[in-house]
């Protein structure tokens, strides 16, 4: 089709049919169901961005109150996916446990889960001997001590987006395949459009939620995004002999290693020790990073040594200075939204998100949450910074 061609002018255009897109469609549809939406897609296929790669995990145990605020508001969006989309999901609550290897991690583990318990949110601070005790195929004598979030679940990402996806199409929304958003078409200081490889689309209002190509994508229409996008690598490996079936995801706050294991308990997904690599977009597997990462699964979990290393896959995570996102109105250019910058936390908290985004463009406000606390202009200051980070 030529990129000329001029497409019907709709209610909202939303870029980028991953997690937050979906999302936020469904949530506008929840809210109005007359309105007419367009999603953009770049790829062929749903699924080939972050949410694609994403491991699943849901966890309510971070520093920032707000981070715990979004992990609450999409409790509910999990508990009643099934019944709700009539689909499986695999949600299981098996906890996460977070291990603190040295004094400081150990004092903000303590203040997270003693903050996160006075919200409602179960979590139990473990001491070293309860740690060796509960969980014996854990390095002995290492860790100070750990916490362990009850309500902390996993759920099949892509189960989650393909029943978002079909729920969105169902109620007439055209999911626009290769269909890429070049250009952010403006009139004075409001969005008029998209150009894409598809010819010209045109609306009032345009949600970026193109994940790690959102800052991108806003740069090209004048706004600066403080987000880089960083390569996580994924170690798919058989599970260490000792570490029984339904374990928690752990991880090892000091060097990011993680370990969650699947829904069969026969493979694990391993990770995290690359958090501070070089920012890029491209998925390529750097197998020099794999000693150091294997050392840091053995220190956590001695039996790691005997595990089979099946294969590793690449995946992008989009993250800024203090590790929260960017959501809302752009304030320099009217009828455009950001979602963007989610670290490893936008499966879990895309329900949340959507509904925020669709509140701000129906309502011009939120209520669940006070939005401007999301906006890119808190960077002009220093603001507190997320510290579970993995
Ligand atoms: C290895 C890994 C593990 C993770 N684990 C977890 C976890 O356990 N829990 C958790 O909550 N989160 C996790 N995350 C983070 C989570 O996957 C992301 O935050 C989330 O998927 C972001 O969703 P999104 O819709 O913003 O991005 P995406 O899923 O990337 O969707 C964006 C879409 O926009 C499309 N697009 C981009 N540019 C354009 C354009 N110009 N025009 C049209 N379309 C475009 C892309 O093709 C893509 O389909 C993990 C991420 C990685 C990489």
């Amino acid at each position: 089709m030529s990129n000329n061609y001029k497409q019907p002018k709709s209610d909202i255009i939303i870029i980028g049919a991953g997690i937050m897109g979906l999302s936020v469609a469904y949530h506008l549809l929840e809210a109005d169901p007359k309105l007419s939406i367009v999603i953009l897609e770049k790829e062929k296929l749903l699924g080939l961005g972050s949410t694609g790669k994403c491991t699943g995990g849901i966890r309510y145990q971070f520093s920032s109150p707000l981070l715990r605020r979004l992990s609450l508001l999409s409790r509910d969006f999990f508990l009643n996916f099934e019944p709700a989309f009539d689909t499986p999901i695999w949600y299981r609550e098996r906890g996460y446990l977070m291990l603190a290897p040295n004094e400081a991690l150990w004092a903000d583990l303590k203040l997270s889960a003693g903050q996160a318990e006075s919200e409602g949110i179960p979590v139990k601070i473990l001491s070293q001997e309860e740690l060796e005790k509960n969980f014996p195929y854990l390095q002995q004598d290492h860790y100070l001590g750990g916490t362990f979030g009850q309500w902390d679940a996993y759920a099949d990402p892509y189960a989650v987006l393909a029943a978002l996806y079909a729920s969105v199409r169902r109620r007439g929304v055209p999911v626009h395949f290769q269909c890429e958003a070049r250009k952010i078409l403006r009139q004075g200081n409001a969005v008029s459009g998209v150009e894409t490889t598809q010819g010209v689309f045109h609306s009032p209002i345009i949600v970026n939620a193109a994940g790690p190509y959102a800052a991108g994508l806003a740069g090209a229409a004048g706004i600066v995004l403080p987000v880089q996008s960083f390569r996580r690598q994924v170690y798919v490996c058989t599970n260490p002999k000792d570490v029984p079936a339904a374990a928690p995801l752990i991880v090892d706050l000091a060097t990011g290693f993680y370990l969650h294991q699947e829904a069969s308990a026969k493979t694990v997904l391993l990770g995290g020790t690359d958090k501070d690599t070089r920012p890029g977009l491209d998925e390529v597997v750097d197998k020099s990073l794999a000693e150091d990462f294997f050392l840091a699964a053995m220190e956590a979990i001695p039996s790691a040594l005997n595990i089979k290393w099946l294969r590793t896959y690449t995946g992008i995570r989009d993250q800024t200075p203090d590790y929260l996102p960017i959501i809302g109105e752009a304030a320099d250019l009217k009828g455009f939204y950001l979602t963007s910058g989610f670290s490893g936390h936008g499966f879990m908290h895309a329900s949340a998100v959507g509904r925020i985004v669709s509140d701000l463009i129906l309502k011009g406000r939120c209520e669940q949450i006070e939005g401007n606390l999301f906006y890119p202009q808190r960077f002009a200051k220093a603001s507190p910074q997320e510290s579970l980070v993995f």
